[in-house]
């Protein structure tokens, strides 16, 4: 089959028209062929070593693909251990023996891919599968981020303000999530002007550049997780205000009575559950609008695809056809 590789950190990927078809496990596991692939910033950060990924390696874990029998499918790619105490309350994508697909093991950018248990494939009915690839990691991310977001909101007695840091593939779901599930105000900072149009579009309140002065906000999620935005984060947030880092930019911030308003809160969120997706799915089939259109590219492309993603050229998500 035709699989991109990454091949080491740092390097080009490499698109292999001969390589090994997956098969199953002792008998065991699924095999799906691959319709659409997307294309996550986490992918990125794999190139540049940032995770403790095994190279060489295929990457890719926002993938629909097709099952001989459930049809079309959304992967569910965080595959817990099955034994630990977080896969038992559902949290398998905390679970510390995980194997992420596309991260820690072969993933997406190929024709197949095998799939170590039917529970990961959540059928996708009559959702288009190019548009729905990317809600298996970013629309997820988004969705629990945001529900996190939505208990901290709900204690409070008046319309909350919400500020999202980065409003690329993440964060254009995280604003269609709070218009819709929300009466909060949505406050979207970005540093690239197309995105601060894309998010006005998608139904964001106010969108802000950098540099401009904001109010305290209840909720802020940040999509980037660097020092300046944690920093923009730390002074933004309001007294009992929540701040949520989803963004992998291995920044660092000060906390601590004093440092950050009273009862400020900070916390991380990861990824999301397999209940998650399923409700998520669920919303989409009620709410199209949750997923917003993608730009399609053929595999062979991936490369393309990861250099404009870096250089953000790129305007939702990018999803990879085979
Ligand atoms: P993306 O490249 O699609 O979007 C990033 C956006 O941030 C772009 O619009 C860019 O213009 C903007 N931006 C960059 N620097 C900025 C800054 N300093 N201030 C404001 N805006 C800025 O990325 P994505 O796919 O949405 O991923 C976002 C982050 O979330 C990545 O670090 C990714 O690895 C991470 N992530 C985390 C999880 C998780 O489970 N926590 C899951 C998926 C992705
Ligand atoms: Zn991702």
């Amino acid at each position: 089959m035709r699989a991109v590789v990454l091949p080491g950190i740092q390097q080009t990927l490499v698109v292999e028209d001969n390589y090994p078809d997956p098969v199953l496990r002792g008998g065991e596991g699924e095999i799906i062929e691959i319709t659409a692939c997307g294309v996550c910033h986490s992918d990125l950060h794999v190139v540049d070593g940032e995770f403790p990924s095994p190279l060489p390696l295929v990457l890719g874990h926002e993938v629909a693909g097709v099952h001989p029998e459930l049809g079309p499918v959304l992967l569910y790619a965080p595959w817990g251990c099955g034994a630990c105490p977080q896969c038992a309350d559902g949290d398998e994508m905390i679970c510390a023996n995980s194997s992420e697909a596309g991260l820690f093991t072969n993933g997406g950018y190929c024709d197949r891919m095998f799939v170590p248990d039917r529970k990961y494939l959540a059928p996708l009915g009559d959702l288009d599968p190019i548009t729905a690839a990317p809600l298996a990691c970013g629309g997820l991310t988004a969705y629990r981020a945001v529900d996190h977001g939505r208990k901290a909101l709900a204690p409070m007695q008046r319309q909350g303000r919400v500020l999202l840091i980065g409003v690329g593939g993440l964060g254009q779901y995280a604003i269609r999530y709070l218009r819709l599930l929300t009466d909060a105000k949505v406050i979207a900072l970005d540093v690239a002007e197309d995105k601060r149009s894309r998010a006005l579009e998608f139904g964001a309140d106010e969108a802000i550049g950098p540099d401009e002065d904001i109010a305290p906000c209840d909720l802020i999620i940040d999509f980037i997780g660097s020092d300046t935005t944690l920093a923009t984060a730390a002074g933004t947030v309001a007294r009992k205000g929540m701040i949520i880092v989803v963004g992998l930019g291995g920044g660092q911030t000060n906390f601590g009575l004093g440092k950050v308003p009273p009862e400020a809160r900070f916390m991380t969120s990861f990824w999301g559950t397999r209940q998650q997706m399923d409700d998520l799915l669920d919303l989409a089939r009620r709410e199209p609008s949750i997923m917003p259109s993608v730009e399609t590219l053929p595999l062979t492309d991936a490369q393309h695809a990861h250099n404009r993603l870096r250089e953000g050229q790129v305007a939702g998500r990018i999803v990879l056809i085979p």
